[in-house]
């Protein structure tokens, strides 16, 4: 049996960053990862305070030295390239706003970046799987057992077991946290590869994000990740994915022709360079993924939709609170049986909450969205997409105005679902 302050599942960014911090404040962590790294991960546009949190990490020099493209904003397509808009990577400093930059990434290099940071600051790194988690009688978690590479098992006696295992959810398939509710955007398949040949965007915009919009919920990314490759994905309902009855690389081709005028022109002499992916069904909802003894951070407790590029924005700043909130409990050395992250819970849920109201109000009402991005509360909603969504002073009348929006849509999506039985 080994024994440890804090064993984590998954060293994702969620799980490197709530390690990289717990070692820092000299707490005892063991990192349990069964992939070998560098591993291939999508997921690769930051958010301007997802880069911002990486500078106060003190990453900057090493997110520079390994050449990321710099990311300076987000361009949207409408339907046929006909309309867009531009979301700027925006900062605030003293009240004043004044655009700003952050980074796309290629995940195998990034993740394996937060990993080695997180093993330099003292965090324990054990290559196996995470088997089970070990729960007593009243409910308090007390550890975890891990297949190790070798062959062998061992078993981790901790005082705090974090679960970030992303997408596997393995906290809830054990059956320790509350149900885990279908999303709203839980019928779609994302397609995706990474091609060489792309047209970029002139000059400083050649290394920015763009989305490729063609109708409600069926949409391209392009995410330039080194001087050579952009990721590029397709996202659609499941059925009609179904209904093309294509290959990947078939369905990517044809969209890539067909999604929008725009998307065609920069893959006109694009080739797809590594074999194309799939993940269908991502959108999950776990209210209740703390107690005694655990907590859930990042893809383990929820996932939304990607449109927006919030995934790895969610997993660095529920790291970092969470292993404030550990540290607390730690020193508190509050007694067995009792939550101690419910405060850490509430956040992350406002959090996405934000996002979710955002992700509603552009899917469901796009002209009153547009609307509110364009002209009446544009500020406060480039604040939004920057990822600041956390501790809010109130409701900004940007957010008051999505929350709106969204309500609107979505009453209007259950009255559409109920008249269709
Ligand atoms: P992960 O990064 O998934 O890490 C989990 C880790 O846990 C993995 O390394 C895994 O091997 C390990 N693990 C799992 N089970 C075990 C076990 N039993 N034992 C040991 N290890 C285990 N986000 C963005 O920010 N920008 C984007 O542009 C973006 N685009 C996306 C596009 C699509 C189609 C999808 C599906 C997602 C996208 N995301 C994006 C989301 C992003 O990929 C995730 O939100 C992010 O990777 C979550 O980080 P995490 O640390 O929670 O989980």
């Amino acid at each position: 049996m080994v024994k440890t302050d804090v064993a984590i599942i998954g060293s994702g960014p969620a799980g490197a960053t709530t390690a990289l911090d717990l070692a820092r404040m000299g707490i005892d962590t063991i990192l349990i990862e069964k992939e070998s790294f560098p591993r291939f991960h999508i997921g690769e546009s930051l958010t301007g305070e997802a880069g911002k949190l990486l500078r106060s990490l003190g990453l900057e020099e090493r997110m520079e030295a390994a050449g990321h493209p710099v990311k300076r904003g987000v361009k949207v397509y409408g339907p046929d390239g006909k309309n867009s808009f531009w979301v700027p990577v925006v900062k605030v400093a003293d009240g004043v706003r004044s655009e700003s930059t952050t980074w796309q990434v290629r995940r195998s290099d990034f993740d394996t970046m937060l990993l080695e940071a997180a093993e330099a600051a003292g965090v324990r790194r054990l290559r196996g799987e995470a088997l089970a988690p070990i729960v007593r009688d009243d409910g308090q978690v007390t550890g975890v057992t891990v297949a190790l590479d070798d062959g062998s098992e061992e078993t981790i006696d901790a005082k705090v077991l974090v679960d970030a295992s992303g997408m596997k959810s393995f906290l809830n398939r054990a059956g320790v946290t509350g149900d885990k509710e279908r999303g709203a955007y839980d019928k779609q398949i994302a397609v995706f590869a990474h091609v060489s040949g792309a047209t970029r965007d002139p000059g400083d915009e050649r290394d920015n994000t763009i989305i490729f919009y063609q109708q409600a919920n069926h949409w391209a990314w392009f995410i330039p990740i080194d001087d050579e490759t952009v990721s590029v994905g397709v996202v659609v309902p499941a059925a009609y994915f179904r209904e093309c009855n294509e290959t990947k690389h078939e369905f990517l081709t044809r969209e890539f022709k067909e999604l929008n005028s725009e998307l065609a022109k920069r893959l006109a002499h694009a080739e797809i360079a590594i074999e194309p992916m799939a993940t269908a069904n991502y959108s999950y909802h776990i209210r209740e993924f703390t107690g005694p003894g655990f907590a859930c951070v990042g893809d383990a407790h929820r996932f939304i939709d990607p449109v927006f590029s919030f995934g790895v924005h969610f997993g660095l700043h529920e790291g970092r609170k969470l292993a404030d909130a550990i540290r607390r409990h730690l020193e508190a050395g509050a007694p067995d049986g009792v939550n101690p992250f419910l405060e850490f819970q509430s956040y992350a849920e406002n959090g996405q909450d934000v996002i979710q109201d955002l992700l509603d109000a552009f899917w469901l009402e796009p002209w009153g969205f547009a609307h509110a991005v364009h002209q009446a509360h544009r500020d406060e909603i480039i604040d939004l997409f920057a990822g600041r969504i956390y501790d809010l002073d109130g409701e900004p009348g940007g957010l008051a105005a999505i929350r709106t929006l969204a309500q609107r849509g979505r009453t209007r999506r259950m009255e559409q679902a109920a008249v269709a039985g």
